[in-house]
């Protein structure tokens, strides 16, 4: 079995065997770019020592094999004592988990090479004693376990006895000096010695890189990221090159374009005389790529060519790091970045212009979750907030909430449903948690390359990072910029696109993408990219699209609303708001009614309410199909909760007021209560029961369309039967309903189907019979979720999902993301069994999974005609419903 693959055997299609990072070395290694020889060590390997705490038979072998073969190619020998080949052991895995996972540079170093590669290095010891030092502190830390605060606490220490802050003072004999004190460290951590055996380093590396696949911080952020928990990282070894041999060296990342707007330009950070990490630690401040230019042109130029390069090569905006030493240019990592929801549409238009890519690919590269991003509100600034810090935008967003300065504090105050920015001098891994819970983060120190900017933003949580004003001090739970004091608890608003911090809770506007929807700005003449991008993929996506996308929408204006964002129809009209507010004590009136004409003269006063209501909706759709549900919920959720009833009975008693009424209301309530009312007297049932009540809502439909056509408009109303589980109870309201649609339609040519919801399991498994009956079936996923697996709705997420989360029972709440093994299934049975027993049933859905990306593509593919969902969701699920479909 093969294990080891060198460079040049990979290349960019191998990333589920070779890791991300392995492929796209193999890839540049066979462009011909200048990447350091190595060999990538496969997934499959980390799988099986995973699995059974073994290296897998023949592993060792092929490294040995592939080991002399790069020390042939290098013509020097592993860690040999006088010209000695230093190699990185890096992790990769198929998806970028940044910082998530371990590397170990200089691996080869021991007391005798060091000699050898300073020799290498014409006589540099602070270069080499610098790498060495370098080695134990990482090898430490990621092999052995031993915390990495000792080794920066020697460093500071080596610093402070130096009078200096800058890593950069230290010479040789002070790195020598460091050397001595990481190995008694290291020694009093693990009970040995630095292992001085080269072999032994590298293979002791490779198995913690392995190992660092299962790390608290990597399960978590892998669960975050929906990245499955099975997959492996690889291993790469490759030669070291060095950045850190004097000021003509130095490493560096970029961007081929802003991953934060999409504009086209040089984006980057360089650090001379540094190596590896240390443009992204922020351990000194890096200079902005441009200035490469003036320090050393030939790798400048170098650089860009190659930049440009990977471009047409990958068709997409890439991401690189590089290292400069003594002038000579080496490219050590690459890959499609990581960008923003706006730089996604940006660039996806920008290729489509440049010829890189087509519309249908433009589609596939941008989803309904960024598309949602960029409809968050933004800042409504005026003069009364000035902002007090300026950063740079690292992740888009505008966020207010209370100032909290560890990751704990901020898992407790979110977990009480406070909003809270985390402010840190810069985060780590180990912040992982609370940048989860924060609703932004907030860091003095690191660009747009820093692991907040790059977690950040793949979390798609707002971020303004390096705001340098910050005086951000941890222990004292504080920060001061510009004179203020900021105390945790008190409240500040970032905007992760501009950069800006302010003091205080700065109010919100809509973005210009909201504002594009609304109608008010237009696409063909504005000047901004990203409008002009979402205009022309919004305008593929419909066109590519086979399913329809109705709302969600009980109120003209919200009926209104959601046209202009693209809806081609209302697919639930909820009628019981209908009876809240001013009308309560009418739906009072009806459930007290002592007898059939007192019950008459209730219904007959909400009559016309409810047609006031359905006229202004079949007004607003103009002609769109508008599905009303007849009402669902158990009667008594419109009546004054129980307790709360009897104490004002009580208390009127004891006044000597007359209670007569309430007493009456009183006795109601408990002959109406219900231990388990969501499984109760509701939807169809209460129709069944309550003499009246769906006559009264078909006739309100009926005449409010009829009136609207008699007007000179179009109504196309759709009547919905909630909560039906066999077909004798959708026969039952059907006949009474077919009768007052004939009386009320008359001549007026308006038609008017009768359909059902199908969210009880049993009507999804007899929907061959209730077809008999329904014109359509709306599938109401919420119950259907909540009746399928038998959790409550309204009470689990808190209660046990979480655990349900930890343990895999399910990667997200099938209440957001429909579950398509189970009640897809019951779907699918349903859709089937519906469409055979009547051709050309309609079918749709109007559950919160017709707004959610993964369940559009699933109602896509088993065929349904519509999805429905809230206003704002609309546009993701146009969108989302094209990619479905190309
Ligand atoms: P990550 O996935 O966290 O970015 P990497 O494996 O890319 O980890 O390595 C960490 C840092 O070390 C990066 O800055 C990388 O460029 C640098 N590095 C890795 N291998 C080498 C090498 N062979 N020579 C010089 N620098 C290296
Ligand atoms: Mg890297
Ligand atoms: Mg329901």
């Amino acid at each position: 079995h093969k294990y080891v693959y060198d460079f040049a055997e990979g290349n960019k299609g191998l990333k589920d065997l070779l890791g991300g990072k392995g492929a796209n070395l193999a890839e540049m290694t066979n462009l011909g770019l200048p990447v350091p020889p190595g060999f990538t060590i496969t997934t499959e390997a980390c799988k099986a020592y995973l699995t059974t705490g073994r290296e897998p038979e023949g592993l060792a072998a092929q490294i040995e094999a592939h080991l002399e073969s790069l020390e042939r190619e290098m013509g020097r020998r592993l860690g040999d004592p006088d010209d000695p080949l230093l190699v990185s052991v890096r992790s990769g895995a198929k998806f970028s988990m940044p910082g998530m996972m371990e590397t170990v540079l200089n691996v080869g170093l021991n007391d005798r090479s060091v000699i050898g590669l300073s020799a290498q290095a014409g006589g540099n010891d602070r270069f080499a004693w610098d790498s060495y030092r370098r080695l134990i502190q990482m090898f430490g830390k990621t092999v052995c376990e031993v915390p990495g605060e000792e080794f920066e606490h020697a460093l500071d220490e080596a610093k402070h006895a130096k009078g200096t802050s800058n890593d950069l003072d230290l010479d040789a004999d002070d790195l020598r000096g460091l050397v001595d004190a990481y190995k008694k460290i290291f020694a009093k951590h693990t009970g040995r010695e630095f292992p001085q055996e080269p072999r032994e380093q590298l293979d002791l590396a490779i198995r913690a890189v392995f190992e660092s696949w299962n790390a608290e911080r990597a399960v978590l952020y892998r669960r975050q990221e929906r990245i499955p928990a099975d997959l492996g990282t690889a291993v790469n070894v490759v030669t070291m090159v060095f950045g850190n041999l004097g000021p003509d060296s130095g490493t560096g990342v970029a961007f081929t374009r802003d991953p934060g707007s999409g504009a086209q330009g040089i984006y980057g950070d360089y650090l001379a005389n540094a190596q590896g990490e240390d443009v992204v630690a922020g351990i000194r401040n890096t200079v902005p790529l441009q200035e490469l230019e003036q320090l050393d042109k030939a790798s400048y130029d170098q650089l860009l060519g190659i930049m440009a390069r990977l471009e047409e090569h990958y068709k997409d905006l890439c991401d690189i790091e590089f290292t400069i030493e003594r002038g000579k240019l080496w490219m050590l990592q690459t890959r499609v970045g990581k960008r923003t929801a706006a730089a996604a549409f940006v660039i996806a238009g920008q290729l489509v212009d440049e010829g890189l890519i087509d519309l249908d690919e433009a589609l596939h590269r941008v989803n309904g979750a960024q598309l949602a991003q960029l409809m968050f509100p933004r800042f409504q600034l005026d003069h009364e907030f000035e902002a007090v810090a300026k950063g740079i935008g690292a992740s888009p967003g505008a966020a207010s909430g209370k100032v909290v300065f560890t990751s704990a504090r901020a898992v407790e105050l979110a977990a009480e449903g406070e909003a809270v920015i985390l402010v840190r001098r810069e985060t780590n891994p180990d912040d992982l948690n609370g940048m989860i819970a924060a609703q932004g983060i907030l860091t003095s120190r690191g660009g747009k390359t820093s692991h907040a900017a790059v977690v950040a933003r793949g979390m798609g949580k707002t971020c303004v990072s390096g705001a340098d004003e910050l005086e951000v001090n941890v222990p004292a739970k504080k920060f001061t910029v510009g004179g203020h004091v900021v105390n945790e608890g008190d409240v500040v608003s970032i905007d992760g696109t501009t950069g800006k911090v302010y003091l205080g809770e700065v109010p919100v506007m809509p973005s210009e993408v909201v504002q594009y929807f609304e109608g008010e700005l237009d696409p063909e003449t504005i000047d901004d990219a990203l409008v002009r991008a979402v205009h022309r993929i919004m305008t593929h996506a419909d066109a590519a699209r086979r399913l329809r996308v109705r709302t969600n929408a009980d109120t003209g204006a919200d009926a209104a609303r959601a046209r202009r964002f693209g809806a081609e129809g209302i697919g639930l009209c909820r009628t019981e708001h209908m009876f809240l507010g001013d009308r309560r004590e009418l739906v009072e009136r009806l459930i007290l009614a002592s007898g059939e004409r007192e019950r008459e003269d209730a219904l007959a006063a909400l009559l016309p309410l409810q047609r006031a209501d359905f006229i202004e909706i079949f007004r607003e759709m103009d002609g769109l199909p508008v599905t009303v549900r007849l009402i669902d919920p158990p009667l008594h959720e419109f009546l004054p909760p129980l307790e709360q009833l009897a104490v004002n009975v009580a208390v009127a008693q004891e006044r000597g007021e007359d209670v007569a009424k309430e007493e009456a209301l009183l006795a109601a309530v408990r002959r109406m209560h219900e231990e388990n009312p969501m499984l109760g007297l509701r939807g169809v049932r209460l129709g069944l029961v309550i003499p009246g009540l769906f006559a009264m809502q078909v006739r309100a439909i009926t005449e409010a369309a009829v009136a609207v056509v008699r007007d000179g408009g179009t109504a196309c109303p759709e009547i919905m039967v909630p909560l039906v589980g066999a077909v004798q109870e959708l026969e039952t309201v059907r006949a009474e309903a077919e009768r007052i649609i004939a009386e009320v339609v008359g001549d007026s040519g308006v038609e008017v189907l009768i359909g059902t919801m199908i969210e009880v399991p049993r009507a999804a498994l007899t929907a061959g019979q209730i077809a008999e009956a329904a014109e359509f079936f709306s599938f109401g996923t919420n119950d259907l979720t909540q009746m399928g697996w038998g959790f409550s709705r309204d009470d689990v997420e808190g209660a046990f999902f979480w655990r349900y989360l930890e343990l895999g029972i399910f990667g997200i709440s099938p209440f957001e993301s429909i579950d398509t093994d189970g009640v897809g299934r019951l779907i699918r049975i349903a859709a089937e069994e519906g469409r055979a027993a009547r051709p050309g049933l309609k079918l749709g859905v109007c559950g919160e999974h017709g707004g959610d990306p993964d369940s559009v593509h699933f109602f896509h593919s088993v065929g349904l005609d519509y999805v429905s969902c809230s206003p704002f969701r609309v546009p993701v699920a146009r969108l989302e419903a094209g990619r479905a479909a190309i």
